[in-house]
């Protein structure tokens, strides 16, 4: 299934290996990194590389520096907590291209790491500017891509740099991303369930419409029930509602119907007068919604519903939170979904951002299956798109 070389595959004893990794990790106002949980992901890959000799170039990006240098977004932070993983230290290049940088990769030995600036301090980067791409090619003898949060981007890092530099192949994570997202969609043990929650309809229609053609069984939870309740003629109060959507909605609705595909929205909730974490919560159902309150959760029936749905499940992609769970009196919803899927024998994959966080805020990362590294990587891959920076890379 998985065409493309690998890392497995290729001699790097001696030589230059550039390789793109995703360390875009989340600081604090001092700088510090709040969470090393993409650092850590990518290790497998580095020690690898390192074992075999390589002179390791890594290279990332590091949140909207806007294409310009701002020392606010300097990977210098990563470089120390991975010197600090690996127990070996870690150079921090002065820049991402240019003479000083490869006089420092030339510096390098085997073994040795050097992690190059962050790649958006240059407008080429995310331009995917042919230029900048081949100004990062020659910095090295060949490309390894590990950094799958970013491969749904076509960036002079990802996608650029893989056409000229090669071979051009995968790391480990990347590999195993691709590998569990793909058993899902080619060959998913049944029931299949998709979970899909958070903020917005808009950002995961075209997820919830490709996993139509996959899937037993849909639930919906978080701030996106509302618009589905509301194309069934159900008012929910001052609820988060993307009123441009409720025809869709309605649309997604009958296309389950047809399909045989069971969909279940919430039928009851937890709801408050204000969206903040000490406004006190009231259960209501759909046909008692308080037309003054909004919904921040689902409720104790909804739960109930939902842990039995999960407790048969073989396969389950969760995306999106069940509830507002920043906020304690409204987190029971989705922790009770990540308790159902750590007490279930399913293959669980959990993707996005603050899904990710609500699981390992649960503590309980370790009881899924595969917690992916990227949330809009992982979007893309299941609506079935191809992504740039995977097929940028040589084919076996
Ligand atoms: P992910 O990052 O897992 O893809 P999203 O970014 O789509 O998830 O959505 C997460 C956000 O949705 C969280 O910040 C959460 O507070 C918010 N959310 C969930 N339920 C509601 C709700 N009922 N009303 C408002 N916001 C909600
Ligand atoms: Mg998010």
């Amino acid at each position: 299934m998985f065409n493309k070389l690998t890392i497995d595959e290729i001699e790097v004893a001696g030589k230059r290996v550039l390789c793109r990794v995703d360390f875009n990790v989340p600081l604090d106002e001092n700088r510090v990194i709040t969470d090393d949980t993409r650092i850590r992901a990518a290790l497998p890959t580095i020690k690898q590389l390192i074992e075999k000799g390589a002179r390791l170039i890594l290279a990332s990006h590091l949140g909207r520096p806007k294409g310009k240098v701002d020392p606010a977004y300097s990977l210098a932070p990563a470089a120390r907590q991975l010197s600090q993983l690996l127990g070996k230290p870690v150079t921090m290049a002065t820049g991402s291209v240019g003479a000083d940088v490869q006089q420092q990769v030339d510096a390098l030995a085997a073994g040795e790491i050097l992690l190059l600036e962050n790649l958006r301090f240059h407008a080429g980067e995310t331009d995917n500017d042919p230029q900048f791409a081949a100004q990062l090619a020659g910095l090295a003898d060949l490309y390894v891509n590990d950094a799958f949060g970013t491969a749904h981007r076509a960036h002079a890092s990802t996608e650029g740099v893989a056409r000229i530099l090669q071979p051009a192949v995968a790391g480990y994570l990347m590999q195993k991303e691709l590998k569990y997202l793909g058993q899902a969609l080619a060959e998913p043990k049944r029931p299949f369930v998709a979970i899909l929650g958070g903020a917005k309809v808009s950002d995961k229609i075209l997820v919830i419409e490709k996993l139509l053609e996959k899937v037993d069984t849909i639930l919906i939870g978080g701030g996106m029930a509302y618009t589905f309740l509301k194309a069934l003629g159900i008012d929910t109060g001052n609820s988060l509602l993307e009123a441009d959507r409720v025809e869709l909605a309605g649309e997604l609705l009958a296309k389950a119907k047809t399909k045989g595909v069971e969909f279940l929205l919430p039928e009851d909730h937890l709801v408050t007068a204000e969206f903040k974490a000490a406004s006190p919560a009231q259960v209501c159902d759909n046909s008692n919604f308080p037309t003054d309150l909004m919904g921040l959760d689902i409720g104790p029936a909804t739960i109930k519903a939902y842990r039995a749905t999960l407790a048969t499940a073989k396969t389950v992609v969760w995306n999106g939170p069940m509830g507002v769970f920043e906020f304690d009196a409204y987190s029971r919803g989705t922790f009770a979904i990540a308790e159902a899927l750590a007490e279930s024998d399913c293959l669980s994959i959990i993707g996005g951002g603050d899904s990710v966080a609500a699981v390992n805020k649960a503590g309980l990362e370790d009881q899924m299956t595969h917690i992916s590294t990227g949330g809009g990587a992982s979007l893309e891959f299941l609506e079935g798109k191809e992504l740039p920076g995977v097929e940028a890379l040589t084919d076996k």
